[in-house]
């Protein structure tokens, strides 16, 4: 039998990129996904498509990240639909690269909403309904750790922040049987990091493995730690990022 059969997913901003690979991955292994989206409806309404055509179970919620009422509504909408919730995958993401000197606060505001806030806000929202067994997975970024280009300070402060929330909330939690666990990719090929041009090229210079990741690489580590084996990794900042740190 598939490895998160009767399990039910969140995935806030699963619409497109590493989300919406990840909400595939977790339906394939069995798992009922509600994955949330801003803008991409067609993407989201894909996502949910091809799910449902392999046999699957999703829903698409329309909710702004930066938006707490609105998470905290999809959350509610997921357990009303599919009755019960045990793996939060905190994807949704923001990338805004500028000189500090330059750096906008409207910029500064929306990172911190999407990137942390809202991964708050979700978490705890999620805690209230999990049971034993619960799963919290955020994907953070490798930039938390290293951050080898000008420009990108502001962001890896976000990454660095939900590194600190889940060991914090591995504390919380642990005593319920829900563990909390941070993923840390590198590029990705993306929309937000497309793997084309001086800028990928120069930061598979950076790498022990010098090429991109693929969103599915990032879904099945995503995956593994949603599921059964995987009960004893908690507060753990885990770097998949083909050797960009080492
Ligand atoms: P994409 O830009 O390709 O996709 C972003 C996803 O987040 C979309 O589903 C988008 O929804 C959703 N999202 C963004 N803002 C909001 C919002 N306000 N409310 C709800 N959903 C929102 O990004 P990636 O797939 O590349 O990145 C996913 C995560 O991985 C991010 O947290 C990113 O920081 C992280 N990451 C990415 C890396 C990379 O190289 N690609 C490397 C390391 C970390 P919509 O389609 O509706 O806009």
């Amino acid at each position: 039998s598939k490895t998160l059969e009767g399990k039910v997913a969140f995935i806030q901003g699963g619409s497109r990129g590493i989300g919406a690979a990840v909400a595939l991955r977790l339906a394939r292994d069995g798992a009922s996904v509600a994955l949330t989206y801003v803008a991409s409806a067609a993407g989201a309404l894909d996502v949910v498509q091809t799910i449902e055509a392999a046999g699957g179970r999703a829903i698409a919620i329309q909710a702004d990240s930066r938006d707490e009422q609105a998470i905290r509504a999809a959350i509610h909408h997921t357990v009303d639909t599919f009755g019960r919730l045990d793996i939060l995958v905190n994807n949704a993401g923001v990338l805004a690269v500028a000189p500090i000197e330059e750096f906008s606060i409207e910029d500064l505001d929306r990172t911190l909403d999407v990137n942390v806030r809202s991964v708050v806000i979700a978490s705890q929202e999620a805690a209230r309904v999990m049971g034993e067994g619960g799963r919290i997975i955020t994907i953070g970024s490798t930039n938390a750790e290293r951050m080898p280009f000008a420009g990108g300070s502001v962001y890896a402060l976000s990454k660095a922040a939900v590194a600190g929330f889940t060991k914090g909330l591995a504390r919380d939690l642990g005593p319920r049987g829900i563990t909390v666990n941070n993923v840390q990719p590198g590029p990705v090929d993306t929309d937000m990091n497309p793997d084309h041009g001086d800028f990928a090229d120069s930061l598979k210079q950076l790498m022990a493995l010098p090429r991109y990741g693929k969103a599915e690489e990032i879904a099945s580590f995503v995956a593994y730690l949603a599921g059964p084996e995987s009960g004893y990794i908690t507060g753990a900042n885990l770097m998949i990022d083909g050797g960009f740190s080492a």
